[in-house]
């Protein structure tokens, strides 16, 4: 089971502390944002410890093809009212597939974006016009197009929307796809059935280019279109479901990352992985992260 989860990249150690806190959690995986994910500022690269972060991957032989880059949310690819939103994205996404082959990653998870006022159809266009004007991607990057839930006007929903920008790319081999369990769930997909989701991913898809999954329960119902993730067995994908996936043979290759929220402030990651890797739920080791109440003075 290759389990990861999103971690801090903050100084003074930036990747490396990033590494160190994964491994703190049981990880053999985690997923960062080179900087805040609501703004461009960016350290430069030789700022950013990357030798010892290497190296400690390294030393724990975790390859550094999991080690997986999350693009900022303030790219969208999909926008195509505002020329300077089409601009800043173009720029950026440059740069940040850059910064993910100086760091010697390999998957670089972006949201195919939102189409604001215009219908999915052009927002689909737009976003495959806007990866294909970044040209061949540097190194072995390959870009994964997250499955999305639908919350306002994102596209991405569904499998077949992500196939229509993929097969409008001028560098196919430079895609894959990362799946989001409670994106999908929110989307409208039985995730209880993961079996009957690969089957129809590959005949949509090809299951060849699914290369991340993001692990999340979900705090809504299947198809409310919604994205709120819950911690892993406390939403309505449950348990079960979740070490299912986690545990799938087909999948079993796949970095699988999780984004749940904190509890309390407290990462939740070293019980979540643990949880999963045991295939047992304590709901009271994550219950026991939540501050007790503080008596009324
Ligand atoms: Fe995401
Ligand atoms: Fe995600
Ligand atoms: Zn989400």
């Amino acid at each position: 089971m290759i389990l990861g989860c999103h971690v801090k990249m903050n100084a003074p150690l930036f990747l490396e502390g990033s590494v160190k806190e994964a491994l703190s959690y049981g990880c053999d995986a985690l997923m960062l944002y080179t900087g805040a994910p609501q703004n461009t500022v960016r350290k430069p690269i030789t700022d950013m410890h990357v030798r010892e972060a290497q190296q400690l991957m390294e030393q724990n032989h975790i390859p550094m093809e999991r080690m997986i880059i999350h693009a900022p949310y303030l790219i969208n690819p999909a926008n195509s009212v505002k020329p300077e939103v089409q601009e800043l994205a173009h720029d950026f996404l440059i740069s940040e597939v850059n910064r993910t082959a100086e760091i010697g990653a390999k998957y670089l998870v972006l949201h195919p974006g939102s189409y604001t006022t215009t219908d999915p159809e052009t927002g689909i266009r737009t976003c495959t016009a806007l990866l294909n004007s970044i040209g061949t991607l540097p190194g072995n990057v390959v870009i994964c197009l997250e499955t999305m839930a639908g919350k306002g006007s994102e596209i991405g929903t569904s499998f077949e929307q992500l196939e229509e920008i993929l097969s409008g790319l001028d560098h196919p081999e430079h895609y894959g796809i990362c799946l989001d369990t409670c994106h999908i769930n929110d989307a409208g997909y039985d995730v209880h059935d993961f079996d009957a989701v690969l089957d129809e991913f590959d005949h949509v898809i090809g299951l060849r280019n699914l290369k991340v999954i993001h692990l999340n329960d979900s705090k809504n119902d299947r198809g409310a279109h919604k994205d709120r993730h819950a911690n892993i067995g406390q939403g309505t994908i449950s348990f079960d479901t979740l070490h299912a996936i986690a545990s799938n043979k087909r999948t079993e290759h796949i970095t699988k990352i999780l984004e749940t929220p904190y509890i309390d402030k407290k990462p939740p990651y070293a019980i979540e992985i643990a949880m999963l890797r045991s295939g047992k739920y304590d709901q009271t080791r994550l219950e026991a992260l939540r501050d007790t109440e503080k008596p009324q003075t």
